[in-house]
């Protein structure tokens, strides 16, 4: 059964999580139970369970799988057999996740209980959040939400983002107070499919709103950025709208346009004026802080990949806090950070034991990753240079949520109420202690990722892959790609990718002659070969600037392998990183620069299709 809590009752609220954290390892034992009492005549577990519910059946013959491995019967469901070969509640959904597989994105099952354990850990937050700041029921959050594109299944099952399907349910309709109008952005900016218009409408109401906001956010650092960078472009037509009380002819949602009407009921030439003086200014430093005078704090992930982002809010923020409060995913919501204050690099969040079984396996860091590589990304600590291949080692046997230890390291497996048993989420955790028994983890990174600007994630594998397909160009000219590496540029919003490539001719050392057409090209074949998600990143959302390939001479990529010997690499051992976090190594290769070109036009999207079979 699907735990309540009532936003309103922080204590009850309180309670819950203390009960939950001490009871951590009960819960767990309960939730695996549970789940497996409920599938027990799946196809899937009947295959390897033969009816038994016992942990150590569960342990022993339950295999431990990756997307791969369930995609099969993924795809049987969008293709119309029963949910039960993996659930034996209905799939009514399919989520689709930023992970890729086959050039896919992943999709995974989830059911109308789910929205339930997802609005269940959702109001735990409203509590946890009033514990640390005082009086946020007295004013509004201007929070800047988003949907995406969705389509259907052979089967006629939707396929589409978790947070797409969050947005349209019934639950975040009826979200704690949104009958009072506490949010500034009114459900039908979010449900809005033009991402223009709606970002255009949300930050119109919440201009108007400004002397009632107390908080303000988006989920990413890298969404709340981007609405600023909106906000820099647009003030002017957004001030002239709030003087004249109507609201630009672009704008033809019709539920969108009547809802921003509703807000902005009559011409206000004050407010305009006064807008227009904070925005009319050459720094934009400390914006959010002056245009919504009263914030307490920022409401966006800063952890994992997004902690690339932290020094640009704080300048855009004013050094307000910025809060990361929740661990998430399509598979799965995780966990919540019960010390929402805590600075970026501190975040832990604690996993609750009633979403899903929990189990960890430990992982030995080696190689440049024992420095922390990626840890909640305090870059100015210890990030220097990640290279995929010295990632980690599995170390033994999976344990569970109660058993992992401090400081040590793990990769997490759940078994979800949706029908995933013993998968592998790539998500690489690091104890940081306990609150009461229930561990508490600071987000590492993701498994294999080497590049992320928005939602995208790519690997190692992709990069080659595009790079490969990209270089075919340069080849007739007589020239070898003979180095490679890359780096998210996030100097500017929206951030790009950016490559180093070391080329020469072949026979020689010479540089060739470079024609921008074809480094163009190859900038384009790039992204083209780049996978879904990023490929709407940068055409659909527009999250994600043009690629940019930098040529450097010969002789860059010793340069940097003597920079990271003198870092402590092996000089053996050494292996060219794959991904630059280190302004030092970036300053070394930026020194070698021989010509930088970027991708003129973006790459080909449209919605993906599931075959039927
Ligand atoms: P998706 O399935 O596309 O929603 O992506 C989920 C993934 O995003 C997780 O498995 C993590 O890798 C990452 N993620 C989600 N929440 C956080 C967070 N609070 N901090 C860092 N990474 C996160």
């Amino acid at each position: 059964m699907v735990p309540s809590c009532d936003p309103n009752d922080k204590e009850g609220g309180l309670k819950l999580v203390e009960d939950l954290t001490t009871n951590a390892n009960g819960v767990q034992q309960q939730t695996l139970e549970e789940i497996l009492a409920q599938n027990l005549e799946t196809g899937y577990l009947r295959g390897f369970l033969n009816g038994s519910t016992e942990k150590e059946m569960f342990k022993k013959n339950v295999p431990i799988v990756n997307y791969e491995d369930v995609k099969p019967y993924i795809e049987r469901i969008a293709n119309g057999e029963p949910s039960e070969i993996i659930s034996a509640q209905p799939i009514t959904e399919l989520l689709t996740s930023s992970g890729t597989s086959g050039g896919q994105p992943k999709m995974m099952p989830t059911t109308v209980e789910d929205l339930d354990r997802k609005t269940f850990l959702y109001n735990l937050l409203v509590p946890v959040m009033n514990r640390y700041v005082d009086g946020l029921d007295e004013g509004k959050g201007m929070y800047l939400l988003f949907i995406k594109p969705e389509i259907g299944t052979p089967s006629g099952l939707t396929a589409r983002p978790v947070l797409t399907s969050y947005y349209k349910s019934k639950n975040f309709r009826n979200r704690p107070f949104n009958r009072f109008n506490v949010y500034t952005s009114p459900d039908e900016t979010i449900l809005c499919l033009d991402s223009k218009q709606s970002m255009y409408c949300q930050l119109l109401c919440g201009l108007i709103q400004r002397d009632e906001v107390l908080r303000v956010g988006a989920v990413f650092a890298s969404a709340f950025l981007r609405a600023i960078k909106f906000l820099e472009d647009n003030w002017k037509e957004l001030c002239s709208n709030i003087r004249m009380g109507n609201v630009s002819d672009w704008i033809t949602d019709p539920s969108c346009r009547n809802a921003v009407l509703n807000i902005l009921r009559s011409p206000n030439s004050e407010l305009a004026d006064l807008i227009e003086s904070m925005c009319n200014v050459k720094s934009w430093d400390g914006i959010i802080k002056k245009l919504w005078p009263k914030t307490k704090y920022v409401d966006v992930i800063v952890t994992g990949s997004m902690a690339q982002y932290i020094s640009t809010l704080d300048f855009y923020c004013g050094g307000l806090p910025l809060v990361s409060t929740m661990y998430a995913s399509s598979e799965c919501y995780f966990g919540i950070n019960l010390n929402p204050l805590s600075k970026p690099g501190d975040v832990s969040y604690t996993l609750l034991p009633n979403m899903a079984y929990f189990e960890f396996i430990p992982v030995e860091k080696s190689g440049a990753s024992t420095q922390g590589v990626d840890c909640n990304g305090d870059l100015s600590l210890n990030c220097s240079l990640k290279h995929v291949d010295d990632e980690e080692d599995v170390r033994g046997e999976a344990v569970d949520l109660v058993e992992v230890k401090t400081g040590h390291y793990y990769e997490l497996v759940v078994t979800t109420f949706t029908g995933l048993y013993r998968y592998r989420v790539g998500d690489i955790l690091m104890v940081t202690g306990f609150y009461n028994n229930a561990p508490q983890f600071r987000f590492v990174h993701r498994k294999n990722v080497v590049l992320s600007i928005d939602t995208d994630k790519t690997n190692e594998e992709d990069l080659l892959n595009a790079i490969t397909k990209a270089k075919i160009f340069v080849e007739p000219l007589g020239c070898l790609l003979t180095e490679y590496t890359s780096f998210p540029d996030t100097a500017s919003i929206p951030g790009h990718y950016v490559l180093f490539w070391e080329l020469k001719m072949k026979g020689n050392e010479d540089l060739p002659d470079l024609e921008s057409s074809i480094m163009q090209q190859c900038c384009y074949t790039m992204e083209e070969s780049l996978d879904y998600v990023y490929r709407r990143c940068r055409t659909k959302d527009k999250s994600i600037g043009p690629l940019e390939i930098r040529v450097v001479k010969h002789g860059a990529f010793d340069a940097l392998m003597d920079f990271c010997v003198s870092q402590g690499s092996s000089v053996n051992q050494y292996k060219t990183p794959r991904c630059i976090k280190s302004d030092e190594a970036l300053e070394i290769l930026n020194a070698w620069v021989v010509g930088s070109f970027f991708s003129k036009k973006p790459p080909l999207w449209e919605p993906f299709r599931i075959e039927a079979k």
